[in-house]
């Protein structure tokens, strides 16, 4: 009889065993339906008779062997071995990261079959003519011209609605589609000239294929990165190879994956939360088949299971997004090295402010560093001029000087972008007799002011209430909006340049499905124009028509208890400034502030960022902070505050015996309420990893048999980036 050990879907970190009855044929990396307590589960076929497996006479027995082929190859399930070990989270619920819903859910793979979209005989006599009143059903058709299209390519760029409408006027229909490797060859669209660095690049990049290697391609803002990506890939996908390529938030750059699409006739599929279930196995079962050349996805397409992988690229290396932020915390760039490894083939790494991190790991010559020092244009990179507040009577957070500049460029027909990284109207309403301020009952943080829509609403834990009349504590009806957001900078403008047309860009306005894409076509045309918004403007966009940039208010992040906070202001003042000057007009960066002599600001604007990165990183090292020191955080979340701190007190108290362990903590944590719960952290650092992973290990088992373990949340976060 033989015992199989099984990798189930439960936040547990133990093993799991069960019997095979004698007709069960099982292969490794299969899926298998077993009983749990009183439920069944579906999990993984993980080992086979395991030499430390449990009593036999105690094992329940597998139900059923759901896969006659594995949904997760040997090298997946190294890669996630590697994970749940590296994060000290469990196996089962790094599989849930992992495995699409539908697998999840013990759905038949021969279920989900592939469907691909033909014309009609109808749809074949067809003409443009029949579809002058909708350009999706015209694009939609012409799509089909060359032939039938999987559904899940069209979907990537014709919306669901056009194919339902040509299907119902019986122009289109589906036929099966058997899966199988691409074998489209060749570009659609011609490359462009290389420059000299570019050129450089895209030959070290292919050097490198075929075996392990991580290559950082640190590229100023608009000196065609992108190009590079794309120029390095096409060789592979001759060769039949696979390319997944990462980027932080697919939603903010629609750019990027139409510049794929456009450029290769091989498929290009995207991957990101937006999908459907289906849609999102269906791209699963393609990326296994080998039939998509390239994906395009958010963090977790790290796990998709490519059947030839020759290549990774991470775009905006340096994005906070890139790390999950709750549960399983995993870095997509940190595993998909990992990944790379296991697969023996190169990653690449992008970006204009790379991370402290990846610039350490090139100075060790464990990466390999390219350059583009200059824009692919020739254009100019932005100048940086400092604004004085201080002693300057502002009009509406805007200086004298920095007004003037605005209405010279905007006289001259070019667009103008406001950097205010505060969403709302006000961060807060005011009582103007006693000084009483809106708070969020929940956390220790104000609740910001949406005039629109008439709310109070708590960015950290999403409470919403209505804008009260009175103040709550002296009930004077004099309530004012304090400091300004984006939705007031708005209307300001707008009283100031009544002519101009304005975008505003920011988590509000672009929650409607198309309305971002919309934003950025209107941007995309000539002609004056005032734009402003949050962090969402530095995310990669090309700008061709900005000329001036103003940050509105750099202090606010100047003094920050995180010690990653410098690292993370570089980064967002470089690609904000990095939006302007793109076109044939040269651009200026404007920063409003009242400490213009401050070390941080003028480093990175006198040496820009290549340099300041470089002195933050001998900052760390003086500081013995990582990536000099490996970091881990234990986080506790209770009602009451003294609970997170004895308990953490109690891990400090073991954690000290260990070796080689510095402990910061127990702290509060810097917002210390959150959604009702105070907030508590211990900081561990180790100058050797493996004594750090040690040390988790012993406080990990120890404190799962704690009384106090049991009456508050904890987590535990390996490589954190926000403290
Ligand atoms: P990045 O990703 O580095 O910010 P992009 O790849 O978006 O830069 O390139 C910026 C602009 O420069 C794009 O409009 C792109 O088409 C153009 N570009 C890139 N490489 C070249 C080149 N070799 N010759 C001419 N234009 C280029
Ligand atoms: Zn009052
Ligand atoms: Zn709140």
């Amino acid at each position: 009889m033989s015992v199989i050990r099984v990798a189930l879907p439960l936040p547990l970190r133990q093993h799991f065993d069960y019997l095979l009855s004698a007709g069960q044929q099982v292969q490794i990396g299969s899926r298998l339906r077993v009983p749990f307590g009183k439920r069944e589960l579906i999990g993984i076929a993980w080992q086979l008779n395991p030499a430390d497996h449990y009593p036999i006479a105690q094992l329940k027995s597998v139900i059923s062997v759901i896969d006659d082929q594995p949904v997760l190859s040997d090298t997946l399930r190294q890669l996630l071995t590697f994970a749940a070990e590296y994060y000290h989270h469990p196996l089962g619920e790094v599989l849930t990261a992992a495995l699409p819903a539908l697998l999840r859910e013990g759905k038949s793979l021969t279920d989900y079959q592939q469907f691909a979209w033909r014309l009609t005989a109808a749809g074949a006599e067809a003409s443009a003519a029949n579809f002058k009143r909708s350009a999706r059903q015209l694009e939609l058709w012409q799509a089909l011209q060359d032939g039938a299209v999987p559904a899940i390519e069209l979907l990537t760029n014709h919306p669901r609605t056009a194919l339902k409408q040509l299907a119902d006027k019986g122009l289109i229909e589906q036929q099966l589609m058997p899966l199988s490797p691409f074998s489209q060859r060749g570009l659609k669209q011609p490359a462009l000239q290389l420059t000299a660095d570019q050129a450089l690049a895209v030959t070290a990049i292919n050097q490198a294929a075929g075996r392990f290697q991580t290559l950082l391609l640190e590229g100023v803002t608009g000196s065609g990165k992108t190009e590079v990506y794309l120029q390095a890939i096409a060789p592979l996908l001759d060769a039949g190879q696979q390319v997944l390529l990462i980027v932080p938030e697919i939603g903010l750059t629609p750019q990027t994956l139409s510049r794929f699409q456009s450029r290769f006739q091989a498929p290009v599929l995207c991957w990101h939360s937006n999908l459907t279930d289906t849609e999102r196995l269906n791209c699963w079962q393609q990326t296994q088949a080998g039939s998509a050349a390239i994906v395009v996805g958010t963090r977790s397409a790290l796990f998709l299971p490519f059947a030839r992988l020759g290549l990774i690229i991470i775009d905006e290396e340096h994005d906070q997004s890139l790390k999950q932020q709750d549960g399983f915390r995993y870095h997509a760039r940190d595993l998909a090295i990992k990944r790379a490894a296991i697969e023996h083939c190169p990653v690449l790494l992008g970006s204009a402010t790379p991370s402290l991190e990846s610039l350490y790991n090139c100075q060790q010559q464990r990466f390999i560093h390219l350059s583009l020092h200059n824009r692919a244009g020739g254009q100019a990179m932005p100048r940086y001029q400092l604004v004085d507040l201080k002693q300057q009577v502002l009009q509406f957070g805007l200086a004298s000087q920095t007004l003037q500049y605005i209405r010279q460029q905007l006289q001259q027909g070019m667009q103008v972008m406001l950097f205010l990284n505060r969403r709302g109207f006000a961060p807060a309403l005011s009582c103007q007799e006693c000084g009483w301020l809106t708070e969020c009952h929940r956390c220790s943080a104000f609740t910001t002011y949406h005039k629109q829509s008439r709310q109070l609403v708590c960015h950290h834990c999403g409470a919403i209430k209505a804008v009260p009349r009175q103040c709550k504590q002296c009930g004077s009806a004099r309530l004012a909006p304090v400091g300004q957001g984006t939705e007031q900078l708005e209307e300001n403008l707008q009283q100031l340049f009544p002519d101009v047309a304005i975008t505003r860009l920011d988590r509000d306005t672009t929650r409607r499905k198309g309305a971002l894409a919309s934003a950025l076509d209107s941007i995309n045309q000539s002609g004056p124009r005032l734009i402003l918004g949050t962090q969402m403007l530095a995310k990669g966009h090309h700008f061709p028509f900005v000329t001036l940039v103003v940050i509105v208010d750099v202090d606010g992040a100047l003094y920050s208890s995180d010690f990653r906070a410098p690292e993370q202001l570089g980064q967002l003042l470089t690609q904000v400034a990095g939006r302007a000057g793109r076109g044939s007009n040269p651009g200026t960066v404007l920063l409003q502030t009242h400490y213009p002599e401050h070390a941080l600001l003028q480093d990175i604007i006198q040496n820009g960022y290549a340099s300041f990165a470089r002195s933050a990183l001998l900052e760390r090292q003086h500081t013995r902070l990582p990536p000099y020191q490996h970091l881990a955080l234990f986080r506790a979340e209770a009602l009451q505050s003294n609970l997170c701190q004895q308990w953490l007190t109690e891990l400090a108290a073991l954690a000290k015996t260990l070796p080689g362990i510095e402990l910061l903590g127990p702290l509060s944590s810097p917002m210390e309420k959150r959604a009702g719960k105070y907030r508590w952290q211990l900081q561990l650092y180790s100058s050797q990893r493996p004594q750090l992973h040690q040390a988790l290990q012993t406080l990990l088992s120890a404190l799962q048999s704690w009384q106090l373990s049991r009456q508050l949340k904890w987590q535990l976060d390996v490589d954190p980036i926000d403290l």
